[in-house]
């Protein structure tokens, strides 16, 4: 039996031998224009995937997200899994990689869609962000094989939909319905772009809402004769930025979110509107109504339930200082944090594969915002589940977004060592 050693150069060398493969396959990936919103190419972009993991000997199954309403004929929600089995089912890695993109914006320089290779950096809408973590997965799996090692346990490879509106068609569905779940694997990675040389375990919560304010319609020129929905508002804004955002700002996590300023509670406005405004011109009257929506950033060591208390108390106390003061409180979307158990068997795996292709230590970072983590945790059940991929997080959803070649070629090979180290023992 040859040594571990042994196994793992073979691996590595593999992965090196197999580099402009894993940069073609990115390239092919990123000239599929999977925008979301509206969800383009789905299909197309599944099918890549699907071929590609039948090709290195996985069984390929399309799961269509049917009865979710944004499943439509001209935007079909098609997943993708491949399953490739060792001598054993159990242990298993599912790795998980969304393959939709955010708009290419304006401001590039190169083809959005081109897939351009140059100076040891891949060009594209989705390059980091992840269609290269989607490639190293599947070569990740692929250089095990092509190393002529039979793994004992299973590797899972996933291509998911709508991972930048929620992730409802596409993370969340393949949970839902059993092809993301514990019922199936012991290990989740996602290949998202946090830097090659960090491990990411977790994310803050999100508690997204709506307040209104409502007045009385008058004439603008007898104020006195109305209420008005706009001042209510700057009253309630006011006592936000009095009184929450320094009471926000001196909570700290102990959970290690980047960058250090969303270590801290956050609050941002997203947006305001009021008054009476036809075809946009403003009518003369007093403002009946005024609508404010809020993105609050909540700890793990604050929770949903005090985040939201928090914000009615606000408007409570509000309202008791104005009697005239009327106002509804509608939840939009919430997010609980997530947090990778301390002492995770995919953690320590990966710190030491950073360590073994790299030749330095790993960071544990959390990321200040939410992705698909939160679905294979809370519906999948899948507690061991981190994301780590190539791509600097910087340039996800920027123009001329890139990922550097050598950071995929790493990538791909720290993937590979845990794929290896985490399949070999229960
Ligand atoms: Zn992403």
């Amino acid at each position: 039996m040859p040594s571990v050693v042994t196994l793992v150069d073979r691996v590595l060398a593999t992965v090196d031998a197999s580099a402009s493969e894993i940069v073609d396959f990115t390239s092919e990936l990123i000239r599929v224009p999977t925008v979301n919103p509206p969800g383009e190419a789905y299909d197309d972009c599944a099918r890549l995937i699907g071929d590609r993991l039948a090709t290195c000997g996985f069984d390929v199954e399309y799961v269509a997200a049917e009865g979710m309403t944004e499943h439509t004929a001209a935007h079909p929600r098609v997943n993708v899994v491949g399953r490739r089995r060792g001598r054993a089912l159990r242990p298993a890695v599912h790795l998980n990689g969304h393959f939709d993109v955010v708009p290419a914006g304006e401001g590039w320089t190169h083809d959005p869609f081109g897939g351009l290779v140059r100076d040891g950096r891949i060009y594209g809408r989705g390059a980091c962000d992840m269609k290269a973590g989607i490639a190293g997965a599947v070569y990740a799996a692929e250089a095990i094989r092509r190393a002529g090692i039979e793994l004992h346990g299973s590797v899972e490879i996933s291509g998911t939909v709508d991972e930048e509106s929620g992730g409802f068609a596409g993370a969340a569905y393949l949970a839902r319905h059993g092809r993301l779940n514990a019922k199936h694997a012991d290990y989740c990675i996602i290949p998202e772009p946090l830097n090659v040389d960090r491990i990411c375990v977790g994310h803050r919560g999100v508690y997204w809402f709506e307040v209104t304010t409502r007045g009385r319609i008058g004439h603008g020129s007898m104020p006195f004769l109305g209420v008005s929905a706009i001042e209510h508002m700057g009253l309630i804004l006011d006592r936000v930025h009095r009184d929450l955002l320094p009471a926000l700002r001196s909570r700290a996590t102990a959970v290690p979110v980047v960058p250090d300023g969303a270590r801290h509670a956050t609050l941002n406005i997203n947006g305001i509107s009021g008054g009476q405004p036809v075809d946009g011109i403003q009518t003369p009257c007093i403002a009946d109504v005024c609508r404010a929506v809020f993105d609050r950033r909540f700890l793990l060591e604050e929770g949903f339930d005090a985040a939201k208390a928090e914000i009615q108390d606000l408007l409570n106390t509000t309202a008791t200082e104005t009697p005239t003061m009327r106002y509804d409180l509608r939840d939009l979307m919430v997010v609980h944090p997530v947090r990778t158990p301390q002492g995770s068997p995919v953690v320590s795996s990966l710190e030491r594969s950073v360590q073994k292709v790299l030749g330095r230590p790993a960071t544990q970072v959390a990321s200040p915002g939410t992705y698909d983590h939160k679905h294979v945790d809370r519906i999948g059940g899948i507690r061991d589940c981190v994301a780590y991929g190539p791509g600097i997080l910087d340039l996800a959803h920027q123009p001329d977004e890139w990922c550097g070649v050598d950071d995929l070629v790493n990538a791909t090979k720290v993937l590979a060592l845990s794929i290896l180290e985490l399949t070999a023992t229960v």
